[in-house]
C-alpha cells in the first residue's frame, strides 16, 4: 500500500549516503527525477492503472426473483444458464459450450441485474467492466486489458474454489463498434480482435469454464463478428416493463418500505407508462425520502405520485406521450392485428402501447414459416398487414398522421419486390428498365389495391376495432390469446377466411 512512499523514502536515503560518502549523486538525482516524471506520466494516463483492470466482483446475491418485469428475458437467459450447469452431459455428446450471451435493451431494464442473477444461478464468480474502461488512446492498453479480465476471472474463481466465471461487459458496442469504420479506431478493433480471440480460446474443459455475458442498447452498431456462432450466439431482449412488469417491479422495491393504506401501486405502475425499472427503483425510494421530510411514519399514495414528477423532471424522460396520441398508437397497433388475424387465423403474438425503441407502441405477429419462396398470396398479406395501421387510424380517428412512415417504407419494398418477381399488371418486365413514372405507377398500383381492401374491411370493423383499441389502452398490452378472444366474442375467424378469400379472388 505504501510501497511508493517506502521506496521515495529509501531512494532519498540512498542519496544522502552515497553523497556522505562523498559520491557525485548528481546524476542520480536526475535519472530519480527523470523516472519519476515518466511514473507519473503514465499514470496521469492511466496507461499503468489500465493494464490491471478493475475487479467490480462484490457481493453477489442477486437471484432471478430480484428482477421483475422481465419474465420473458429471465426464462431465455436460464434456458441458455441450464445448458451450462449441465455442460458435462452436453459435452459428452460433443456440444461446444456457450460463449457468449448478449443482453440488448434499453438502459435501466435490469441487464447488470440479469448477469448478477445468472452467476447466483450458474456458481459462478462474477466480474464486471464497462466497454469505455478499455478504450484509451494507447495502441494496446484495451487489448491488454482484456487479457487481463479473462486471467482475473480465472483467478478469482480459482480462488473461490468455483469452476465458473461469468464476465459481465456493459456497454460492449463501445468497443465492439464494426471494424474498419471512418470512425473507428486501430485501437478499438486491436481491442475487439483480443476478445474474439479470448472468446475462440474458451474450451470448455478448462479448469475454470468463462461465460462472457454483454449488454448493449445498440446491438445493430455491433460487428457481425462478434454476433457469429461460437461468440455471442445468444441474443436476450431486455425491454422496457409494460404495466404488469412496472407493478411487479414496484412490488419488490416496496417490499422492506412501510406503506400506508391507500397506497394504490397499481395506480402508480399505470401513470408511469415508459419508465425503466431504475426509474421505478429511483421512484420508490423519492417517495420514502418525501415522506421522511414530513415526519409521516408511512408512505402514502400522494408520495408516489408526487415522486413520479420528480423522477421524470431529474431523468429527463423522453416527453411521454399525450393521452390522445396513446388512443392513435392503440388504434394503429389493433389495426395491423385485425388484419393480421383476418389473413392469418392465429398470428397475432402481442400487441402493446408501451414504447420501445423509436416506437410508441408495436405489435407482434408470429411470423411465417421461414421460407426463401413468397407467393404472391403472401405478399399481398404482408402489404394488407403493413398498410392496417393507417388504414385504421384514418377510419376511427378521421386523419393518418406520421406513425405510419415505417410501415409505408417497408410495404413499398415489399411492393418493389413484387414488381421484380413480375407479379405487377406488367408481369415479367426488367426492373431496371422500367421507366422511373412506371415503376411509380405500378407501386401505386399494388398498394393501393390492398389499401382499399384493407379500407374495406376496417370500416366493417369499426366497433371491434374500437372495442379492442379500448381495451388495450386500458391495459397496454393484449397477449394474441386475449386480442382472440376479444375478436371472436362476435365473428368466427372461419366466416372472416371466407371473405378474405372472397376479396382476394376478385
Ligand atoms: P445500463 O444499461 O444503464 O447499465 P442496466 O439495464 O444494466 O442498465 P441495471 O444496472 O441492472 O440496469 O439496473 C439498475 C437498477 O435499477 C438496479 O440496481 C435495480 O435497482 C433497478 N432495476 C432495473 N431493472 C429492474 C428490474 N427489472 N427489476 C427490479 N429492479 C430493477
Amino acid at each position: 500500500m505504501y510501497y511508493k512512499e517506502i521506496g521515495l523514502g529509501l531512494g532519498a536515503a540512498l542519496v544522502i549516503f552515497l553523497a556522505a560518502k562523498g559520491y557525485d549523486v548528481i546524476p542520480l538525482i536526475f535519472l530519480g527525477a527523470a523516472a519519476g516524471l515518466l511514473y507519473h506520466f503514465l499514470h496521469s494516463k492511466g496507461m499503468v492503472k489500465s493494464l490491471v483492470i478493475k475487479s467490480n466482483e462484490e457481493e453477489n446475491n442477486i437471484t432471478f426473483a430480484d428482477i421483475g418485469g422481465q419474465r420473458a428475458a429471465v426464462e431465455e437467459l436460464k434456458e441458455a444458464l441450464d445448458f451450462i450447469k449441465h455442460y458435462p452431459q452436453a459435452r459428452r455428446l460433443g456440444v461446444r459450450p456457450l460463449k457468449g450471451i448478449l443482453l440488448t435493451g434499453p438502459p435501466g431494464t435490469g441487464k447488470t441485474l440479469l448477469a448478477k442473477a445468472a452467476a447466483g444461478y450458474t456458481d459462478a464468480v462474477f466480474i464486471a467492466a464497462s466497454g469505455s474502461e478499455f478504450v484509451e488512446m494507447y495502441a494496446g492498453v484495451g487489448a491488454q486489458r482484456i487479457r487481463n479480465l479473462f486471467r482475473l476471472a480465472r483467478e478469482k474463481a480459482q480462488q473461490s474454489g468455483k469452476n465458473r466465471a461469468i464476465i459481465f461487459i456493459d456497454e460492449i458496442d463501445v468497443l465492439g463498434g464494426k471494424r474498419g469504420k471512418v470512425n473507428s479506431h486501430l485501437e478499438y478493433d486491436q481491442t475487439l480482435n483480443q476478445l474474439l480471440v479470448e472468446m475462440d480460446g474458451i474450451k470448455g474443459d478448462e479448469r475454470v469454464n468463462i461465460l462472457v455475458i454483454a449488454a448493449t442498447n445498440r446491438a445493430d452498431l455491433l460487428d457481425p463478428a462478434l454476433l457469429r456462432p461460437g461468440r455471442f450466439d445468444r441474443q436476450v431482449r431486455v425491454d422496457l416493463p409494460d404495466k404488469e412488469g412496472r407493478l411487479e417491479i414496484l412490488r419488490l422495491h416496496t417490499r422492506n418500505k412501510p406503506l400506508a393504506p391507500d397506497v394504490d401501486l397499481e395506480a402508480v405502475a399505470k401513470e408511469t407508462l415508459g419508465f425503466s425499472g431504475a426509474h421505478l427503483e429511483s421512484l420508490a425510494n423519492e417517495a420514502a425520502i418525501l415522506a421522511l421530510r414530513e415526519g409521516a411514519s408511512a408512505i402514502g399514495q400522494r408520495h408516489f405520485m408526487e415522486a413520479i414528477e420528480r423522477v421524470m423532471l431529474g431523468a429527463k424522460l423522453e416527453r411521454r406521450p399525450s393521452k390522445e396520441e396513446l388512443w392513435r398508437v392503440a388504434v394503429h397497433e389493433t389495426g395491423h392485428a385485425l388484419v393480421s388475424e383476418w389473413v392469418r387465423p392465429g398470428s397475432v403474438t402481442t400487441l402493446t402501447v408501451t414504447p420501445r425503441g423509436g416506437a410508441l407502441g408495436y405489435f407482434r405477429q408470429q411470423h411465417e414459416e421461414d421460407s426463401y419462396l413468397y407467393t404472391q398470396g403472401q405478399l399481398e398479406d404482408r402489404l394488407a398487414v403493413l398498410l392496417a395501421g393507417a388504414v385504421a387510424e384514418e377510419v376511427v380517428l378521421g386523419s393518418r398522421s406520421t406513425g405510419a412512415a415505417n410501415d409505408f417504407e417497408q410495404a413499398t419494398r415489399v411492393a418493389e419486390t413484387m414488381i421484380r418477381a413480375g407479379m405487377s399488371r406488367l408481369g415479367v418486365a426488367g426492373s431496371a428498365e422500367l421507366p422511373e413514372e412506371t415503376r411509380h405507377e405500378l407501386l401505386r398500383e399494388i398498394l393501393s389495391r390492398q389499401e382499399e381492401r384493407v379500407q374495406q374491411y376496417l370500416r366493417d370493423q369499426r366497433e371491434k376495432l374500437i372495442r379492442i383499441a379500448q381495451e388495450l389502452l386500458a391495459a397496454e398490452r393484449l397477449t394474441g390469446e386475449r386480442f382472440r378472444e376479444l375478436l371472436h366474442g362476435q365473428e368466427s375467424a372461419a366466416s372472416q377466411q371466407e371473405k378474405w378469400a372472397a376479396g382476394a379472388n376478385k
